[in-house]
């Protein structure tokens, strides 16, 4: 793994996790089981397997990297975890899979805490960060958010719906605010919107992927939500694209499907082939975040990056330069 570059897994293993309180009776909710009988030919022998019914969405490669990996059409499990971290670990790969497309025997699954997220990813003086987990089909998997804060918590995109996910999120204190940072990743907004009874939040130009939304942010210039928390549109990979920023130092980016770090080029990027509404404009809302002093980015999809002081200048200089 890439030095800075900090999967969930290599928290989860040196002991950063934070438990959410009232852990855990061990239960498994998941909607479908994979099918061993159409497990892919590339999976290596062994206790974990993905089936054909994989869209290739890279969360389970994000998330278990030593164990799962993508062909270019789907993904398989290269290397069978054997530690228990390790297979704890492959374990909340299985539950993230937007599909079930990640199969394990029942004497394994059945160790999966109903706690096992959200996850603690990091925090600074403006609220502590944790990974949702139970990424959705709808949003092909992106991930979502969850800041806890002392004014109220912030959902940052939408999980799949879980209620699994839904009572461990009331029991760290529910959200006031859901922000939708573009029309891909809504996913089933209104049912968490129900259940947590919480404000969404989404640019007038993506609205109508979320038209009851209770908040509609209007205009191009930066907006600040509430202290440590600020909402920057950011058009091009859709008309109504935003990233939110939290902090003013040591700050937390969630990008989105903005710009994103991609780990074998070891550099920010932003894709072209990925860009639903006007590259030209996506370009010009990247040159916006020059001002940030971006300690941790964290998309929608692509991986996690952990900056350290001046590096995001640097890097940022370096997409602006490439994209030119
Ligand atoms: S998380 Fe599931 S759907 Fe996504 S790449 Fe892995 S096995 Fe495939």
């Amino acid at each position: 793994m890439i030095s800075g570059t900090l999967s969930i897994k290599s928290l989860y293993l040196n002991g950063l996790r934070r438990v959410p309180p009232q852990a855990s009776r061990y239960i498994c909710l998941l909607p479908k089981m994979a099918q061993r009988k159409n497990a892919l030919n590339r999976n290596v022998d062994g206790s974990f397997f993905v089936d054909s019914s994989c869209i290739d969405c890279g969360t389970c490669c994000y998330l278990a990297p030593d164990h799962f990996a993508s062909s270019g059409s789907n993904s398989f499990v290269y290397s069978q975890p054997t530690t228990q971290s390790d297979i704890s670990n492959a374990l909340l790969a299985l539950v993230d899979c937007p599909v079930s497309a990640i199969g394990a025997p029942n004497e394994l699954t059945s160790q999966i805490p109903n706690n096992a997220f959200p996850l603690w990813v990091t925090e600074n003086a403006s609220g502590s960060v944790y990974y949702c987990g139970w990424s959705s089909k709808r949003s092909y998997g992106a991930s979502s958010w969850l800041i806890l804060r002392s004014d109220g918590n912030v959902l940052i995109d939408s999980p799949r719906w879980s209620s699994t996910l839904a009572k461990q999120i009331k029991k760290m204190g529910g959200v006031k605010f859901m922000i939708l940072t573009h029309s891909d990743d809504v996913a089933d907004h209104e049912r968490w919107s129900n259940a947590l009874n919480c404000e969404r939040w989404i640019h007038e130009n993506d609205a109508d992927s979320a038209p009851n939304a209770e908040k509609i942010l209007h205009g191009m210039d930066c907006f600040s939500l509430e202290e440590g928390l600020i909402i920057i549109p950011t058009p091009g990979h859709t008309a109504g694209s935003v990233v939110v920023v939290l902090g003013d130092y040591e700050q937390v980016l969630f990008s989105g499907d903005h710009l994103w770090w991609n780990q074998e080029k070891e550099s920010l990027v932003a894709s072209r082939n990925y860009c639903w509404w006007n590259w030209d404009e996506q370009i010009e809302s990247i040159k916006k975040l020059d001002n940030l002093e971006v300690k941790w980015l964290l998309p929608g999809h692509g991986y996690s990056h952990k900056f350290k002081l001046g590096e995001w200048k640097v890097a940022l200089a370096e997409l602006i330069n490439y994209l030119s």
